[in-house]
């Protein structure tokens, strides 16, 4: 379905953008702001500074969108090239005219800081003859709007604390439409691929589908996103029938919406059923707690960890037998089982969680090789369940996979599903009756 609501650009400029020396995270806030106010970002760009290449772009932007927002570029310098370029699209030729409330703006700005103004500052006053200049509260560089053949160009400081306010003041009433909103929702999953969760979808991906649906991977999490366009009512209704059938097709793997982290849901699942959690680390050396614990309110159910890096930890903080750990090794199901019952023992926690693995580069064998790790969940109504992974990837990798797929294990466990396959997983779970 075409939309007739407004189609914005996003604009930004600068060396160091394009150098990726900063992240362009102006253009990733603009773009959810503009779909917040039902108006669809249509492309982005990033431009050098460089004054030809930045008026091909507001030109060539201008004949495809309603609207350009751009950012940067403004400041004093030479190398702030947005108002030239401005002037070279709407009136060329023309020089640029300096704005009497622009100056009388600077004036008062360094005024009240009890500075005397640079006087290259004033050139921040000047604007094409066509365009106006927007008000920065937060700092000196105006912004100008300007109007492109039928598009309306506004340009922003980068500084994003200036930027946000003025974008609020300017941009967002100008290109708000009441009528239509873009509406969107995250469901996240993990412990399946993504093409398989594609399979799933099956035709709720297809391109044109009105909402659309797609997908996204990244640190093992496949993110399914669903967009819907349309009046505020029936776009939300379509949104939540969109859900609805994602939901039905992909089941419980969805784990959490719109960003919420997956020790948060653990977390809200212990909670509602008054448990408390306790984690043995070794392989994840805390990593595991720490992601408990980024969780707002989770001393209410985080009763607290072990990291046990040596053998000899793992033998005095949980009880694990020397025994084991010379039969089976550090790394094993047996050492995971014990981990898991040892800080069950130890800690009033009614559900634990041991992680134990060779997260490389080093250390790894034909039998245990870099990525090998074994996950045990173990509760204290009920069984303890081991499990071995391989993770491909580097050290930070195999780490954060192993903390994320203990939090999804303990998930599953709380579900009643303890066994559920899940990928990287290369094993049955073992069940290890508590003794
Ligand atoms: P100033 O008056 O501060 O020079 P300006 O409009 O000229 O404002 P730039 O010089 O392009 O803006 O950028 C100033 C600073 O703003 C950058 O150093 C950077 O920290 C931040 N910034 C610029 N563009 C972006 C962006 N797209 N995303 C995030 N931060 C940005
Ligand atoms: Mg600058």
């Amino acid at each position: 379905m075409t939309t007739t609501n407004a189609r914005v650009a996003v604009l930004s400029v600068g060396d160091e953008l394009v150098l990726g020396q900063i992240d362009d995270s102006n253009a990733r806030w603009l773009a959810q702001e503009l779909q917040a106010i039902g108006a669809m970002p249509g492309e982005r760009r990033t431009v050098a500074d460089d004054r030809d290449a930045l008026a091909a772009a507001i030109r060539a932007l201008a004949a495809t969108h309603t609207a350009i927002v751009m950012t940067g570029g403004l400041g004093p310098t030479l190398d702030d090239l947005t108002r030239d370029a401005l002037g070279d699209v709407v009136d060329p030729g023309a020089p640029l005219v300096e704005d009497a409330a622009g100056v009388e703006h600077l004036r008062g700005w360094f005024e009240r800081r009890g500075r005397a103004m640079p006087a290259s500052n004033l050139r921040q006053a000047m604007r094409p003859r066509a365009a106006r200049l927007l008000d920065n509260p937060n700092g000196t560089a105006p912004g100008i709007a300007a109007r492109c053949g039928a598009c309306e160009v506004f340009c922003l400081p980068g500084p994003p604390n200036e930027m946000k306010p003025m974008f609020s003041s300017f941009v967002a009433p100008a290109l708000r439409d009441e009528q239509r909103v873009v509406l969107t929702a995250a469901l996240h999953t993990i412990g399946l691929g993504e093409s398989l969760i594609g399979e799933q979808l099956g035709e709720l991906m297809q391109r044109g589908r009105e909402p659309s649906v797609g997908t996204t991977a990244s640190n093992g999490i496949v993110t399914i996103r669903i967009r819907a366009t349309g009046a505020p009512d029936a776009a939300r209704a379509a949104l939540d029938a969109s859900i609805a059938a994602c939901s039905a097709r992909v089941g419980a793997i969805i784990y959490g919406r719109d960003g919420e982290p997956l020790a948060a849901v653990v977390g809200r699942m212990l909670a509602e059923r008054g448990l408390t959690l306790a984690t043995a680390e070794s392989c994840t050396g805390g990593m595991l707690g720490a992601m408990v614990t980024e969780v707002a309110g989770s001393s209410a159910w985080y009763s607290g960890g072990f990291v046990t890096y040596a053998n000899e930890r793992k033998i005095a903080d949980l009880g694990v037998r020397a025994s084991t750990l010379d039969a089976h090794g550090a790394v094993s199901h047996e050492t995971a089982i014990e981990m898991a019952r040892g800080c069950l023992a130890r800690t009033n926690a009614s559900v634990a969680i041991s992680t134990t693995g060779i997260a490389g580069p080093g250390g790894g064998s034909d039998a245990k090789p870099v990525g090998a790790v074994y996950i045990a969940v173990a509760l204290r109504a009920g069984a303890v369940y081991s499990r071995r992974f391989h993770f491909p990837g580097d050290r930070a990798t195999v780490r954060s996979r192993t903390a994320h797929l203990a939090l999804a294990c303990a998930r599953f466990a709380l579900l009643g599903e303890p066994e559920r396959a899940l990928l990287w997983s290369e094993s049955e779970a073992v069940r290890v009756e508590r003794a």
